[in-house]
């Protein structure tokens, strides 16, 4: 009996399976099958007309143009009606290194990569009080392959090169003001032997262990790559990344396959074939691009995902900018 039961369930999940699959091709092709059946539905139309009435064949020909372009331009106006209100272009921002107020006002006063704690708080304290939504990559992913829709107010909040920072002073921010965000890591970086406990005054990096804990208890924090290696310059300030075979760029990757990652912001904003090549073939989703300043679009593309960097110096005021440019 109970062979037969999960027989049935097996041909159950099996069918609704196929019910999913045919629903994703349909939403692929749907616009392209409405399309062309308003095409056909106006020609049918106007050859029926041109027989009832006896009509010459140019004129059947105009039928056909006045009525397919009529229902186009309804199919049309329907769509944007349908997305009105909705975002067709969506920001995504980068903070680098988030330190404490005082390491801000003596060691870092003068450096645009790192932001005070307090203005950083500031930033996401606006963007919860004026009712931002907040994407994950994956619900951005959707968003730009046309699969869901987000209101107008939506963002996307990245980190670049995972430092220690982001889990003691950004994580209780993260939580407090129940926001979404990814940040970009260095893989080898993870698993730093000569780790150091956190403070204030030392560069440190996120650890695996710290991942872990992340992916437990706040899973809205996500990780994702800055590639294994490759964030670095060489001694005449040229980046690394620009110095190296795709071989080199390749066995790279594939160190850095152990975490899973899907999405990737390129160091320093740079990148060449090469490197896009490897994105491709291991099934990378979007690579994110910086300094850029424009917001995504649905045509952006897809490995070079504008992003806009939020200043060192900036505060509140410059990210409302960025909220309205
Ligand atoms: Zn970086």
């Amino acid at each position: 009996m109970s062979s037969m039961i999960s027989i049935f369930r097996l041909i159950e999940h099996k069918h609704r399976f196929k019910v999913r699959e045919l629903k994703k091709l349909n939403k692929k092709y749907r616009r392209k099958i409405i399309v062309l059946s308003i095409i056909i539905i106006s020609f049918i139309l106007s050859l029926v007309i041109g027989w009832l009435f006896n009509l010459k064949f140019w004129l059947i020909g105009m039928i056909f143009v006045v009525i397919s372009t009529f229902l186009l331009g309804l199919y049309y106006y329907k769509i944007k009606v349908y997305n009105k209100g909705y975002a067709k272009q969506i920001p995504v921002f980068t903070w680098h290194r988030i330190v404490t107020d005082e390491m801000k006002r003596t060691v870092y006063s003068d450096n645009q990569w790192a932001h005070s704690v307090t203005v950083f708080e500031q930033q996401m304290k606006y963007l919860h009080d004026h009712h931002y939504r907040t994407l994950s990559l994956d619900e951005f992913y959707d968003w730009y392959t046309g699969k869901r829709r987000f209101r107008k107010k939506t963002v996307v909040i990245t980190f670049d090169d995972g430092n220690a920072d982001d889990y003691y002073l950004v994580l209780p921010i993260l939580k407090k003001y129940k926001l979404k965000a990814t940040t970009f890591i260095v893989g080898y970086r993870t698993e730093d032997k000569s780790y150091q406990p956190w403070t204030p005054e030392k560069r440190t990096y996120i650890t695996k262990e710290m991942m872990q804990k992340v992916a437990k208890t706040y899973p809205n924090w996500q990780f994702e790559s800055h590639t294994w290696d490759m964030h670095k310059v060489d001694k005449n300030g040229k980046e690394h990344l620009l110095n190296l075979t795709p071989r080199q760029i390749a066995l790279d990757f594939k160190k850095n396959s152990v975490f899973g990652f899907k999405y990737l912001a390129y160091p320093y904003g740079i990148y060449n074939d090469a490197i896009k090549k490897e994105l491709e073939k291991n099934n990378y989703r979007l690579a994110f691009g910086f300094r850029d300043h424009e917001y995504a679009t649905r045509k952006s593309k897809r490995y070079q995902i504008p992003r806009i960097k939020i200043n060192g110096f900036s505060t509140v005021e410059t990210l409302k900018e960025w909220l309205n440019y």
